[in-house]
């Protein structure tokens, strides 16, 4: 592919104007135009990042493109990915991508029967932590992983206290907006699938009515593995971190559940502590870097569709759990 690839915004959000533009533009990608429901709102975005188009028409920003960001809220995702897999353009979508099991895996067939790429933005498999913690179990550096441990929990900045704890129809929540990229993020570094998850909820007053900001989950993995998530929009102070142990040794993986390319990974076993060495890269880049390469037929984007709907599935199950007080299969139905 020697031209540029022309990206469409769907959506004129905090995300792509936080990362995803840069991130796009960095690895030789262009913005070729964003769709807005808001006339007014999509021309200044435009204005403001030197975005040629902006339009409300789906079908105009489709025309003009050759793939889509989608990254509006959670409950468009799935009518904008078949659009745009009908329009045969590949597709980068936000997760959670849909707001059930049913709509993301229609998501996933409908690209797949079009020819397009699709992938979800999980970001956190492009940190050098994860990635270091994935090899790190693969080689048996801790021998048989039994337990791992997340911390997510995050003070939601005041520009992002909207739609997300304010808006059930959206598919608001913590759960749906933190523990799917936990799902996903262990995954990726256990090689290994969730089965049943339980949890419970906390409202401890920045969602509305009965929108959670806090959870605390348990997912039991195939080998066994027990995974303790803990997601949380109101805790300021706190520090991410991702651990996992296992017989012969622990990986600590510290301030690692962030957008930002920082943190630290840790192995102690017998010998004693040592930090693994980590090559720090823009998550955004990396992953749009990957879709890049997928789309000229050079493997697969960092995270798939396939994967997307692994993580919602999960996620569904610890509120499924919360809910109902039991233990809940994980099942993406795929
Ligand atoms: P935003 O709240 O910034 O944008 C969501 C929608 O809200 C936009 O599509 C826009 O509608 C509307 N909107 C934006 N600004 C305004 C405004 N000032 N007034 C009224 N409406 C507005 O969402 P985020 O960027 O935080 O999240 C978007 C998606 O990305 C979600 O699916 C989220 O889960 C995901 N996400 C993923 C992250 C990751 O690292 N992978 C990180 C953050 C979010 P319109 O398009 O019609 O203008």
């Amino acid at each position: 592919m020697t031209q540029k690839v022309r990206w469409g915004l769907i959506g004129a959000t905090t995300i792509a104007r936080e990362w995803m533009i840069a991130a796009i533009r960095a690895v030789g990608g262009e913005i070729a135009g964003v769709m807005s429901s808001s006339a007014e709102r999509g021309r200044n975005y435009a204005a403001e990042f030197g975005i040629p188009l902006a339009t409300t028409s789906l079908d105009e920003l489709l025309d003009n493109c050759d793939a889509v960001y989608v990254a509006t809220t959670n409950d468009l995702h799935h009518a904008q990915v078949l659009a745009a897999a009908k329009a045969k353009k590949h597709v980068l979508c936000e997760k959670p991508l849909a707001l059930t099991l049913a709509e993301a895996r229609e998501m996933v067939a409908a690209c797949k029967a079009a020819g397009v790429v699709m992938g979800v933005n999980h970001h956190l498999r492009n940190a050098a932590t994860h990635r270091a913690m994935r090899d790190a179990v693969a080689a048996g550096k801790i021998g048989r992983p039994l337990f791992a441990r997340v911390c997510h929990a995050v003070y939601l900045p005041e520009h992002l206290q909207s739609w997300r704890i304010k808006d059930p129809k959206t598919g608001a929540g913590v759960v749906m907006d933190i523990t799917v990229h936990d799902s996903d993020t262990l995954r990726f570094v256990l090689g290994d699938e969730p089965e049943a998850a339980t949890g419970m909820i906390q409202r401890a007053g920045m969602g509305s009515g009965d929108i959670e900001d806090g959870a605390l989950g348990v997912i039991r993995f195939r080998s066994g593995l027990l995974a303790h998530v803990f997601d949380a929009f109101t805790c300021r102070y706190t520090r991410t971190a991702f651990e996992v142990h296992g017989d012969e040794g622990s990986l600590f993986g510290d301030n690692c559940m962030t957008q930002r390319p920082v943190g630290t990974v840790t192995l102690r076993n017998a010998q004693g502590e040592t930090a693994l060495p980590l090559d720090h890269e823009n998550l955004y880049e990396r992953s749009v870097r990957a879709f890049h390469a997928a789309m000229r037929g050079e493997g697969a984007p960092a995270a798939t569709g396939e994967d997307g709907v692994r993580s919602m599935a999960t996620a569904l199950a610890v509120l499924e759990a919360a809910r109902t007080g039991r233990e809940t299969k994980v099942d993406p139905g795929l």
